[in-house]
């Protein structure tokens, strides 16, 4: 299972993304951000492709 933990970006929000694949799992954490984080992402100037990239760095094996 590969987990994204939103803690990663630096925000204090325990949500953990879970999911079979790689591309599950940042397609997760993507949506997380877009719906619960989307006030502090647009703060930020965070591009998709960014994101996704740090998403990316942030995979965990569990
Ligand atoms: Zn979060």
């Amino acid at each position: 299972m590969k987990t994204i933990k939103c803690s990663n970006f630096g925000l204090s929000c325990p949500f953990v993304a879970e999911d079979e694949t790689e591309e599950g799992v940042i397609a997760k954490i993507s949506e997380h951000g877009n719906t619960v984080h989307r006030a502090e992402v647009e703060a930020r100037g965070a591009t998709e492709e960014e994101i996704t990239a740090a998403a990316r760095g942030f995979i965990e094996e569990k």
